[in-house]
């Protein structure tokens, strides 16, 4: 199967300022021969349009940061799963930690949210990741796993359409990234708990996230159960972003 290089452009943008991004951004992808490596844009949802229009015909993506646990009715300020599907969303962030942290939300929760996106055939890239005082504590593989078997629970065989995304919580915009060992080691972890819980776990990539980079993404990229990336602050400069890619196509 493909990599899979997604951006995560979180709370930041403009209507000009992404109409460059994405020229930049597609015209490498052109270049790079992106076609061996799959790529995706996760944009704020009042930019939605913008990109569908701007990757419209593209190889490259379209992805929403967040998706509503709830289909429709009173829950002002929501956009549910079937909004971003008309908006031609493809993948969905679900669970991102700084979701959990900041708008508490819960591990079920983010198994409803994926539930709704694989409901309208959006793919969700589930996050799941220790913080700093977990991993110290040794509760890494603990925490990752009871992330996961939350929307193992809820959705059952489906799990074989979603994308992982492991993102250390102290990793993500902090610099620091995960050693490949680091990494590798709770991808195994992942891979195993997922190949238990699916008939079809060769289909489901699990991404590391964590301030990967134009430096250090070919040798995290190359460990056998890193499947991609999830990227934070390097998919807002082209130049990053494009090595990132470039580094996923060395070693597809
Ligand atoms: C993220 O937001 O998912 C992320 C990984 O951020 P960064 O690359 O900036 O650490």
């Amino acid at each position: 199967m493909n990599k899979l290089i997604a951006g995560n452009w979180k709370l930041n943008g403009s209507l000009a300022g992404n109409a460059a991004l994405v020229q930049a951004v597609l015209a490498g992808v052109g270049s790079v021969g992106g076609a061996s490596c799959d790529v995706a844009l996760c944009v704020p949802a009042p930019y939605l349009a913008q990109l569908q229009a701007l990757l419209a015909g593209s190889a490259v993506s379209l992805g929403a940061q967040d998706v509503s646990s709830h289909e429709s009715g009173a829950y002002t300020g929501e956009v549910s799963a079937s909004m971003l599907r008309e908006f031609g969303v493809r993948y969905a962030i679900v669970g991102h930690s700084e979701r959990r942290l900041y708008y508490g939300e819960t591990d079920e929760w983010v198994a409803q949210k994926a539930r709704l996106a694989l409901s309208v055939g959006i793919t969700p890239i589930v996050c799941v990741g220790e913080t700093l005082a977990q991993r110290e504590s040794g509760a890494t593989e603990d925490v990752v796993k009871r992330q996961m078997a939350a929307v193992i629970h809820t959705n059952g065989h489906c799990i074989s359409e979603i994308v992982v995304a492991y993102e250390p919580v102290w990793a993500i915009g902090t610099g620091k990234t995960a050693s490949p060992e680091q990494a590798q080691q709770v991808h195994a972890v992942l891979r195993t708990q997922i190949k238990a819980a699916t008939v079809q776990p060769g289909r489901v990539r699990i991404l590391y996230g964590g301030s990967m980079n134009a430096a250090n993404a070919a040798q995290l990229l190359m460990q056998p159960d890193i499947d991609g990336g999830l990227i934070g602050g390097a998919s807002l400069k082209p130049a990053e972003f494009l090595s990132i890619i470039s580094a996923a196509l060395a070693v597809a």
